[in-house]
């Protein structure tokens, strides 16, 4: 299929490995930065490292608060 006919009939790029997926399989997430707040669309395969991948990042920035008081 042609990258057109996906977004035609609905189909979602995955933010992390650029899959298409279908709307059913999208996995959205929110995420709060710096910049503001991201939202993000993954399939399934990544969300689960994505779960991961927030949970080092969360506690990181715990980290480096902890540090600065
Ligand atoms: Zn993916």
């Amino acid at each position: 299929m042609s990258d057109w006919v996906k977004k035609l009939i609905g189909m979602q790029e995955c933010f992390n490995c650029n899959k298409y997926i279908t709307k059913k399989q999208v996995y959205s997430v929110d995420v709060d930065t710096q910049d503001g707040p991201l939202h993000l669309k993954l399939c399934q395969d990544c969300s689960g490292d994505f779960d991961d991948m927030m949970k080092d990042l969360e506690e990181n920035l715990n980290a480096q608060r902890n540090n600065t008081f």
